[in-house]
């Protein structure tokens, strides 16, 4: 097992206890998020539309840039401050959460890790700015098993030609900037997989059908439409024929980002079944007072406790160059599983109430369903922990 051991010269604080710069930014997202996002929770929701404004804020506070150095307009941030972001946006709204995570963990990180200088001058500062990223790998038919992509790309001269279809792609509808993965050698299998970074007016290319979901409806969730698309080679993020390595090391990253949405959406549901426990009056007492009510919110304040643990650990190891793969997928599971019983535990203490929209723990249980399945589902999480600890 890797166990890593800190440098004897570094100072190792519990997982959650928080520098005082870590204190202020997460209050300061906290606040953010109760007094900004929360009144419009509900509408988003039934309008499945997330309001252009509010994104408008997540550019202004920095929190589309968080990791990105400030010399390409960022906020250089750590990944913990992503996680904590993440995090109280999703006790808020986990579709909030989703629209941040993607652009950090997944979209601005790969830019950063893979991009040549000139991308990065070129693309980071517009990420930080005003431009949305989206992640494009999964299809119709390839989704757990993504290398199987059938999205191709023909190498002409100057310019690669796409032509395929890509499935579910968050923040879709609002995105600038696509990070699309297609395979430009498939007689080279995953070999051939390259990334692209495909601008929305790019010819050929179109944002087509969005999903109408169960759950974060506010994240919009959108097939994109690759008809001879042209690409200048200049667009290729990375190596030809690495993106199947950009894809894997970003999603081992971004799954501790969906641990953090997970583990704040548990964390929101249990706050709001504490605040209701204390108010609602049965048998002349709040329900509160009764035994059962309260070893419920015992159990669920310590699942809540396990799973932000589990993924502050992640991201810490990551942040300290230390192995973090098993770590982060262990986080993504258990938060996930955490967060669909947690919410569903808040449904419950709030009676009939909880199972109405009027209140909003249904919203929470519905969000949670996805953590299970995006990024790698519950299955392809306990394959890679399983190879991890068994090897291959
Ligand atoms: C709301 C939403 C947002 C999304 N956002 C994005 C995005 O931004 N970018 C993107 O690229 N994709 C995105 N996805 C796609 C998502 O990553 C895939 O849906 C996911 O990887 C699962 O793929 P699939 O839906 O094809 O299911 P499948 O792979 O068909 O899986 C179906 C079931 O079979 C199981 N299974 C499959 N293979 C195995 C195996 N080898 N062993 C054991 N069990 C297995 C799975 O665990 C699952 O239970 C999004 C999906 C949704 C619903």
């Amino acid at each position: 097992m890797n166990d890593y051991i800190a440098p004897a010269t570094q100072a190792s604080p519990a997982l959650t206890m928080l520098s005082e710069e870590e204190q202020m930014f997460r209050d300061s997202v906290r606040d953010f998020a109760q007094h900004t996002i929360k009144p419009h929770v509900r509408q988003m929701d039934e309008k499945a539309e997330f309001r252009h404004e509010l994104i408008e804020e997540f550019f202004r506070l920095g929190l589309m840039s968080l990791g990105v150095p400030e010399e390409y307009g960022g906020s250089g941030g750590s990944f913990f401050q992503t996680i904590l972001a993440i995090e109280e946006l999703s006790a808020v709204d986990p579709s909030a959460g989703v629209i941040v995570d993607v652009q950090n963990t997944l979209v601005t990180n790969a830019i950063l890790r893979w991009g040549s200088e000139a991308q990065k001058k070129l693309y980071l500062p517009r990420l930080a700015a005003d431009t949305v990223g989206a992640y494009a790998l999964s299809e119709a038919g390839s989704g757990s098993d993504a290398f199987a992509m059938t999205t191709r790309a023909e190498n002409h001269k100057d310019d690669f030609i796409l032509k395929g279809r890509k499935l579910w792609i968050t923040n879709a509808k609002e995105a600038g900037l696509f990070l699309l993965f297609a395979n430009a050698n498939p007689e080279a299998g995953y070999r051939g997989i390259t990334a692209f970074l495909i601008e929305k007016d790019a010819p050929g290319f179109k944002v087509g059908r969005k999903e109408d979901k169960l759950g974060i409806r506010a994240s919009s969730t959108c097939e994109l439409l690759l008809e001879d698309c042209k690409v200048s080679q200049e667009n290729v993020l990375g190596e030809t024929g690495k993106g199947y390595k950009i894809a894997i090391e970003t999603l081992n990253e971004g799954r501790i980002g969906i641990g953090a949405q997970m583990s704040g959406l548990a964390r929101g549901a249990l706050e709001h079944a504490i605040a209701y426990a204390r108010e609602r009056q049965q048998f002349g007492k709040p329900i509160g007072d009764f035994q059962s009510v309260r070893f419920q919110l015992a159990e669920m304040a310590l699942q809540v406790e396990a799973a932000r643990n589990m993924t502050y650990n992640a991201a810490r190891l990551k942040d300290a160059g230390a192995p973090f793969v098993k770590e982060a997928a262990m986080a993504k599971y258990f938060s996930s599983q955490v967060a669909e019983g947690v919410s569903s535990m808040a449904i419950e203490i709030f009676g009939g109430y909880g199972f109405t929209k009027d209140y909003p723990v249904e919203k929470y249980w519905r969000d949670s369903k996805i953590g299970k399945i995006y990024e790698g589902t519950s299955n392809m999480q306990l394959q890679t922990i399983a190879n991890l600890i068994l090897g291959k």
